[in-house]
This record gives structure tokens, C-alpha cells and sequence, in this order.
């Protein structure tokens, strides 16, 4: 899949769409989800122009892919879920269709601030 300029985290990225940031550097931007499923939830997403964890994967410099999941734990540290500050949590990341992708610009979701529960309905 080709990658949407137009999808909402691309907008966000480019500040078109406002969001609450939660933290950015060189490799992310984290804010938090507009319609959370937890006591916490947050999004990050990394910089680059990537629609999913494979085509990251695929094809991001290693550079990114450090920056990005050193990211995702930063965050975390910064929300007070991390195993150091907090309980733990959860980082998900939905990809593509049968994944339940809706946004076509890879992201993680990390989910805390209280019991998660079961990890698939
Ligand atoms: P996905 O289903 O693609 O893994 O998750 C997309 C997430 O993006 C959903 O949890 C949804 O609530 C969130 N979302 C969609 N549009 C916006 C938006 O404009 N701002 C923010 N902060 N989150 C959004």
C-alpha cells in the first residue's frame, strides 16, 4: 500500500489537525488518543512517512527504527506506566486489515493507568 499524505496522522504531523502532545523528538511524536479505551491511552507514531509496522520495518533506516521504539519507552517513562515509574502497560500496534488498521500511518497504541485485562476480545 502506497502512502496517504492525506491520513489524519499525517495531518496531525503537519499540524493541521491539533492534538494533546504528549512528547516528540527527531523520531516520534506521541499525543493522546482522541477517543480513549483506557484509564491512559496514547498514541505514537514515528516521523518517517511509513503506513504500517512491516513497511517500517521493511524499510526504515535503523536509526528510525531504535529512534522510533526507544520512543514508544520515553513515553511511557513520561506518562509514569513504565516498569520503572509505574505498573506496566500495554503497546499495541493494529496492522493492516485483518489487524483492524484505521489509520494508514503506523502506530503504536499503549494502553495503562490500570488493569488492562485480556489481551484480544
Ligand atoms: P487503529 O485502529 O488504526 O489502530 O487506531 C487508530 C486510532 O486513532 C483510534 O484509536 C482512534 O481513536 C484514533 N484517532 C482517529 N482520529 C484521531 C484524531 O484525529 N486524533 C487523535 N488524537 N486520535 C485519532
Amino acid at each position: 500500500m502506497s502512502y496517504d499524505n492525506n491520513n489524519i496522522f499525517a495531518k496531525v504531523l503537519r499540524g493541521e489537525i491539533p492534538c494533546k502532545k504528549i512528547y516528540e523528538d527527531e523520531f516520534v511524536l506521541s499525543f493522546y488518543d482522541i477517543n480513549p479505551q483506557k484509564k491512559i491511552h496514547a498514541l505514537v507514531i514515528p516521523k518517517g512517512k511509513y503506513t504500517d509496522l512491516d513497511d517500517f520495518n521493511n524499510n526504515a533506516s535503523s536509526d528510525e527504527i531504535a529512534g522510533f521504539f526507544r520512543g514508544v519507552s520515553k513515553v511511557a517513562n513520561k506518562l509514569g506506566i513504565s516498569i520503572d515509574k509505574g505498573n506496566g502497560y500495554r503497546a499495541l500496534a493494529n496492522i493492516g486489515e485483518n489487524g483492524g488498521q484505521e489509520v494508514p500511518h503506523l502506530h503504536f497504541h499503549l494502553f495503562g493507568g490500570e488493569k488492562i485485562g485480556k489481551m484480544v476480545e
